[in-house]
């Protein structure tokens, strides 16, 4: 197997840290005014302002738009694998 094929497995193997969502969190009242036209933002993700953190319960995902809860996950006390790093496309300058 060549380099490149070495490499292209090793790529494949990371794919989950590309974009993977298929069911999308949002806040109700963001996308209650986006879909009723109270706002000119492209897209409901342009609309949304929203902050994610880790707290004391879990992973927390919160709407600084509406100052509400949008999702609160609960870890029931696990420690769960986190992965932090981000997979960038090479750019090619040629
Ligand atoms: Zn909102």
């Amino acid at each position: 197997m060549s380099e490149d094929n070495y490499l292209e497995e090793d790529i494949e193997k990371l794919s989950y840290l590309l974009n993977q969502i298929n069911e999308p969190i949002v806040c109700v009242k963001c996308s209650d005014e986006f879909i009723s036209g109270q706002t000119d933002a492209k897209s409901l993700q342009d609309y949304s302002r929203i902050d994610v953190g880790f707290t004391d319960r879990g992973l927390q995902i919160w709407c600084q738009r509406h100052q509400l809860n949008i999702c609160h996950i609960n870890f029931d006390g696990n420690s769960l694998e986190k992965d932090f790093r981000c997979l960038e496309k090479k750019i090619d300058r040629n």
